[in-house]
């Protein structure tokens, strides 16, 4: 069931930001599309290393600025981590064959999905990032059919940390 619940997060320095995608990883394992908004710099692709983290993942982590996709081929689900910003039109995600992995078993985190709009999916999980005062507020919401499940099990990984809203 889709949730209205929003998470509000402040979060004060790189290491947070990674710290955050860590405890997000558990909760995205049945989680098929995950949208990162926010502009350059705000923090998406950090959440996005968090996220592989959390998935055992040693290597670089880089925004795949000029091949739009990176994909992770991890044992337990592969992640293909998408940077949309140089897409020029939302059907050369057709020809670069991002069908099968948005409707496949994967996790895309797509940084950038409003240059994608009308040939993504609806997002199961929306992240947006903004700069503030202290560092970078983040909003998770729930708008897709398995809302309400993704939030609970990411609200029981955040339990215990500071600095976390829901309203
Ligand atoms: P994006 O993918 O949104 O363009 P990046 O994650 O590549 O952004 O870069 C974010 C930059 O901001 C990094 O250089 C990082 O060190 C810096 N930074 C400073 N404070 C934070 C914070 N609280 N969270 C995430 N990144 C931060
Ligand atoms: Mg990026």
């Amino acid at each position: 069931m889709a949730t209205t619940e929003t998470i509000e997060i402040q979060v004060g320095s790189e290491k947070e930001m990674i710290d955050l995608g860590k405890l997000l990883s558990p909760a995205l394992y049945k989680v098929s599309i995950v949208t990162l908004t926010g502009d350059l710099g705000a923090g998406k692709t950090t959440l996005v290393r968090g996220i592989l983290r959390g998935r055992h993942y040693r290597g670089a982590v880089k925004s795949p600025t000029f091949t739009l996709v990176e994909p992770y081929e991890l044992e337990a689900q592969f992640i293909y981590h998408f940077d949309l910003y140089r897409l020029n039109d939302p059907e050369e995600l057709e020809f670069m064959g991002a069908r099968e992995y948005l409707h496949g078993d994967g996790l895309c985190l797509i940084e950038w999905p409003e240059k994608g709009s009308g040939f993504l999916p609806e997002p199961d999980v929306t992240v947006t990032i903004k700069k503030s005062a202290e560092g970078r507020m983040v909003t998770i919401r729930f708008p897709g059919d398995r809302g309400k499940s993704i939030a609970d099990n990411l609200m029981r990984s955040l339990k215990t940390e500071q600095g976390v809203q829901c309203r």
